[in-house]
């Protein structure tokens, strides 16, 4: 079932955590109306097709070490 995917890395070393894009993952049925290979023109959608998306996803990988940012403010006072 198509759902979407919020996606969120926590690094470890900091503790921060940086929110990504939210990624749209289909299921590629063609009788979902959010699948890419539902027919645009499909009659009688409501009874044939499915018309309810899944549950959104948590992905939060657990990165073993410090966020973007950090690794930037880590370069800039090296200097
Ligand atoms: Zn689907
Ligand atoms: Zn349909
Ligand atoms: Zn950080």
């Amino acid at each position: 079932m198509c759902h979407e995917r919020y996606v969120a890395n926590d690094y470890r070393l900091c503790g921060h955590t940086v929110r990504l894009p939210d990624v749209f993952i289909e299921c590629g049925k063609p009788n979902c109306r959010y699948s890419a290979y539902h027919n645009p023109n499909c009659q009688n959608c409501l009874q044939t097709c499915n018309q309810i998306r899944g549950y959104p996803e948590q992905y939060r990988p657990l990165i073993n070490s410090l966020c973007p940012d950090c690794v930037a403010r880590a370069a800039a006072s090296r200097r």
